[in-house]
């Protein structure tokens, strides 16, 4: 019922700001196998991300959840973080981020308001509730569309069930991030 809806909101994004489609999902499998390596540094929290440049697919930046040391070091947070630190707060629209598990609405409303140019998901904010980590139900496609500027190209699935197996089958600990 709602499919008419959603597909008209998507018919009225900005041609510019459509850059995922263009990149082959092979550049896109790439860059989130990095992803998962960098996820793999963190066995009970296994969100890792990276960022590319969108033109040359080249990987500018990573990160890992550090939420043990703050409760804002998402992987998406540490690795603008690490972006920002290398090249300061700049050309954010021709950068893609790629995370292992769909950004919560903190990042991806972080990532909003950097203006990156496109996101990419790896596993959904229910498989990774499924998987024991808590989460807050709102989609990254929710926050997406509540904002009132151009907000980011969104991708998910990307290598899902290597993403899905990192969650699955992570280290399970008494304490909850
Ligand atoms: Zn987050």
């Amino acid at each position: 019922m709602c499919l008419g809806i959603a597909a008209s909101a998507r018919s009225q994004t900005p041609v510019q700001q459509r850059i995922l489609a263009n990149i082959p999902i092979k550049n896109h499998e790439r860059a989130m196998t990095a992803a998962i390596v960098a996820a793999l540094q963190n066995p009970v929290y296994p969100f890792g991300a990276v960022m590319t440049i969108a033109r040359t697919g080249e990987i500018v930046a990573t990160g890992v959840n550090a939420s043990s040391v703050n409760p804002t070091f998402h992987g998406e947070i540490v690795c603008m973080n690490d972006y920002l630190k290398k090249f300061g707060n700049k050309n954010w629209k021709d950068l893609i981020l790629y995370t292992t598990g769909e950004s919560c609405p903190m990042c991806m409303s972080a990532l909003t308001w950097a203006g990156i140019g496109g996101v990419v998901y790896g596993s959904s904010i229910r498989t990774i509730s499924q998987s024991g980590i808590r989460q807050i139900n709102i989609s990254s496609r929710s926050v997406v569309e509540a904002a009132d500027f151009s907000p980011p190209d969104l991708l998910g699935g990307v290598l899902e069930k290597e993403c899905d197996a990192l969650f699955m089958n992570r280290h399970r600990t008494e304490h909850q991030a």
